[in-house]
């Protein structure tokens, strides 16, 4: 688990794409200029940790492409101490972009292979989540709601209610919805049954799948 000069000159490379590509939230960049990336990801792709794109990690799912993970978390405006639900833990990569910007973190992940193995590294990095839970996202999490913000990191074929009904008012769910090609989904709760949407464009994500295995 080594973090070398050559690895944060790489991150700072990436950080500057990223701000080409249009990301300017301050914290955001930060955070990805700090995470140590090739960490999250299997050895044999380490080399390619600080390209903006997607790989595979355990369990045929993929760590999201820098950009992606940027973008999502730009639209949550998250602040110190929210309370954030994250569906689809992964690589648990998102969820230290999450920490790092100061969040109580909630994350849910229905493969048990990489529940376990994420449940294990992040705190080794020092990344601690209030919960990881091994689950299924559609339900959310009902015992912590309500939350400030939801980021669902797979691809959703349509929009869960449970997650609507589990935002605080004024709450952001940031959510890719479709099924070969997703657009990029914010809901903004302005009242008890009031939601204002707005959509981003078209990003690609990994299913978000129903039933567990
Ligand atoms: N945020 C992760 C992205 C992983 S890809 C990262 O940066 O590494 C999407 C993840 O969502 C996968 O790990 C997949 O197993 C998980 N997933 C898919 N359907 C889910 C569901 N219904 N509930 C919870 N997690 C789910």
């Amino acid at each position: 688990m080594k973090d070398t000069f050559k690895h944060q000159g790489m991150r700072q490379q990436l950080v500057e794409t990223l701000i080409n590509k249009g990301i300017k939230d301050k914290g955001v960049l930060k955070a990805i200029g700090k995470i140590p990336r090739h960490l999250f990801m299997d050895s044999g792709f380490i080399d390619h940790a600080y390209q903006d794109k997607a790989f595979p990690i355990a369990a045929d799912q993929t760590i999201s492409q820098p950009y992606t993970v940027a973008f999502q978390s730009e639209l949550l405006q998250i602040e110190p101490g929210h309370k954030v639900l994250e569906i689809g833990t992964g690589s648990g990569y998102q969820t230290a972009v999450l920490l790092e910007l100061g969040a109580r973190v909630y994350s849910i992940e229905r493969q048990q292979e990489l529940f376990k193995k994420t449940s294990k590294f992040l705190p080794k990095l020092g990344y601690r989540a209030k919960s990881l839970i091994f689950g299924d996202g559609y339900k959310g999490m009902p015992v912590e709601a309500p939350f400030q913000s939801i980021i669902v990191t797979a691809g959703a074929p349509f929009v869960p209610n449970p997650l609507l009904s589990q935002l605080a008012i004024g709450g952001r769910l940031v959510i890719p919805v479709g099924d070969d090609v997703q657009v990029m989904t914010l809901f903004i709760r302005k009242g008890p049954k009031d939601f204002e949407k707005h959509e981003f464009g078209d990003f690609r994500f990994v299913p978000m799948l129903e039933d567990k295995n």
